[in-house]
């Protein structure tokens, strides 16, 4: 099955009931230290941070971070060897399964990234904060802005815009990035969130394709498959949410991650099963 075999109104159902079903998938709740809503540079380096590893464990390094520095100034932190200080951070942390190349990529790349935004700020006197102005931006602004970050790409950029939006609509109760944006800059705020894409990575391909009955990819793997859907997803996630189509990914992501495993996918558990043509429920 793939969803060429479904007429618009059996992809309509399936829009309408993932509507109803999204108050179910609360937005990340980020952690409320105060090293994240005191120091510009702390919600960036969480969100960099954010990847592959435990959320929580991510936005929990600039506090340990922190801790050891006794400062969060750029020149302190242009100073930091990242990888040495990351290996510390993750030595008790490191998600269960995750092997030996995988961590040292992560460790490299991380600390790269860090490196190259810090730079990016340094070079052009400013701050994560003081890079908005005090007015309200088009989400499309937003994204573009942030991809000048060096290390922000599409997916990130896209996921931080769509918080800001969150945050703007109420949605999310709290974010360090925007609480400290609005603080300095009481006018700023995200607006025309309808205008944004979806992020998609390969959980969201996978569940989308499940949904519509296909339950394995091809032999490139879902990764390999990912620009063959691209569209397909960006349209269902407009006919699903017209006002704010990146709520899509809250639950394709969040279902793809707990429970859609890619063996042994948790269908009893699952909270989209009902419209799911892979479920495996008895
Ligand atoms: S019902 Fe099963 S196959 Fe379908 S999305 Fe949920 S976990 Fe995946």
């Amino acid at each position: 099955m793939s969803i060429k075999k479904y007429s618009f109104s059996e992809i309509h159902r399936k829009a309408e009931r993932l509507r109803e079903l999204w108050r179910k998938f609360p937005a990340t709740a980020l952690p409320k230290d105060g090293v994240l809503y005191e120091y510009d540079f702390a919600p960036l380096i969480g969100t960099i941070c954010d990847e592959q590893i435990n959320s929580s464990d991510a936005w929990s390094f600039p506090r340990w971070l922190y801790d050891r520095l006794r400062t969060f100034d750029l020149t302190s932190l242009l100073s930091v060897n990242y990888r040495k200080m990351l290996r510390e951070y993750l030595k008790t942390r490191w998600p269960k399964g995750m092997k030996k190349d995988q961590r040292n990529k992560y460790l490299l790349k991380t600390s790269r990234t860090i490196k190259g935004a810090l730079t990016f700020f340094k070079e052009e006197g400013k701050t994560p904060i003081t890079l908005f102005e005090n007015r309200s931006y088009k989400a499309l602004e937003v994204y573009f802005t942030l991809r000048r970050i060096s290390g922000i790409g599409p997916k990130k950029a896209s996921m931080v815009t769509r918080d800001f939006i969150y945050r703007s609509l109420g949605i999310l109760r709290e974010h360090p990035w925007y609480d400290q944006i609005k603080t300095k800059m009481p006018a700023f705020k995200v607006i025309e969130g309808n205008l944004l894409d979806m992020p998609i990575d390969v959980h969201v391909v996978k569940v989308f394709n499940r949904i519509f009955g296909r339950f394995r990819p091809s032999n490139k793997g879902w990764y390999g498959e990912l620009s063959d859907h691209i569209q397909d997803i960006l349209a269902f996630s407009k006919l699903t949410f017209q006002d704010l189509p990146v709520k899509l990914d809250q639950i394709l992501w969040y279902v793809g991650h707990t429970y859609c495993n890619e063996w042994k996918p948790n269908c009893g558990k699952c909270p989209i099963s009902e419209i799911c043509d892979s479920s495996m429920k008895q």
